[in-house]
């Protein structure tokens, strides 16, 4: 995958590719990242990049040639890339959408500052806008970071065990299971037993459980869009009887 990030500030990316995984993923050339300084495409001595907006108003508006020609430039290195606009405005990023980038060859994230850009580069440079939250940054380039760390986890051969990404949260409507290593005591509190036994039935059964309370209790929305399958629809109905059990008991008292 080639990641061509168009910005004002091309720096902030130099410490993201050196480390951990992005870093890895550059090594093993499973992924590249270039970026292009969108001010090298400003005209004039002073190579101004924004201007005040049309129609008045507060702050600035990252002018469309110097955009324009930077796109240009990011479509010769990569000719076929989708080309992808970080704004608040955007489709809510998420693991899904993540997983579906992933296929694509070549990424081109354009990122905004000031007040935004010219809406003439959104309307006719564009394919896709994505946002990474309802909150606004002061720049796309924390947003460019998160979509390429998490579409880089689904390249094949980017994470370290081929299939990890498989068990994270989200990967099937549900939160990952809570996961310990040494020491087996910490500060009084033992990791849970059947985790020591060996028997990976059990433990596989433990860690659904796991995965389902934690789904419910911290993302129930989770679970709406979730096929609860044979064995997970066995644990829920029996945390009803149990549940039931109690209030019955505490009815009677
Ligand atoms: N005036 C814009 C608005 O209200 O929609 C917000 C501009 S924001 C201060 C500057 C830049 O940060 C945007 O052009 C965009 O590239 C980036 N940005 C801010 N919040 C973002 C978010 N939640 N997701 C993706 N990009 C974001």
């Amino acid at each position: 995958m080639q990641f061509v990030v168009l910005t004002l500030f091309p720096e902030l990316f130099d410490t993201f590719q050196n480390h951990g995984m992005i870093r890895r993923a550059v090594e093993l050339q499973k992924i590249s990242l270039q970026t292009i300084q969108i001010r090298d495409f400003a005209e004039g001595r002073h190579r101004v990049t924004d201007d005040r907006p049309y129609g008045g108003g507060p702050g600035m508006v990252m002018k469309p040639e110097p955009v324009a020609g930077a796109m240009r430039s990011a479509l010769k290195m990569a000719p076929d890339a989708r080309r992808i606009h970080l704004t608040p405005q955007g489709r809510p990023f998420s693991n899904t959408m993540a997983r579906q980038l992933a296929k694509e060859k070549e990424l081109i994230l354009l990122c905004g500052r000031y007040e935004g850009i010219d809406e003439r580069i959104c309307r006719n440079f564009i394919d896709d806008e994505v946002s990474i939250g309802d909150y606004i940054l002061t720049g796309g380039e924390l947003a460019a970071m998160v979509v390429i760390d998490a579409v880089s986890r689904f390249i094949p051969g980017v994470l370290g065990c081929a299939d990890s990404s498989e068990d994270d949260s989200f990967s099937d409507c549900l939160l990952e299971h809570a996961h310990y290593t040494r020491p087996f005591e910490f500060e009084g509190d033992p990791v849970p037993e059947v985790l020591l036994s060996g028997d990976h039935g059990k433990i596989g059964h433990w860690r659904l459980q796991s995965s389902l309370m934690r789904t419910f209790f911290k993302r129930k929305d989770l679970l709406i869009d979730h096929a609860l399958t044979a064995e997970e629809l066995k644990i829920m109905e029996g945390w009803q009887k149990e549940i039931q059990s109690i209030i019955d008991f505490q009815q009677k008292e």
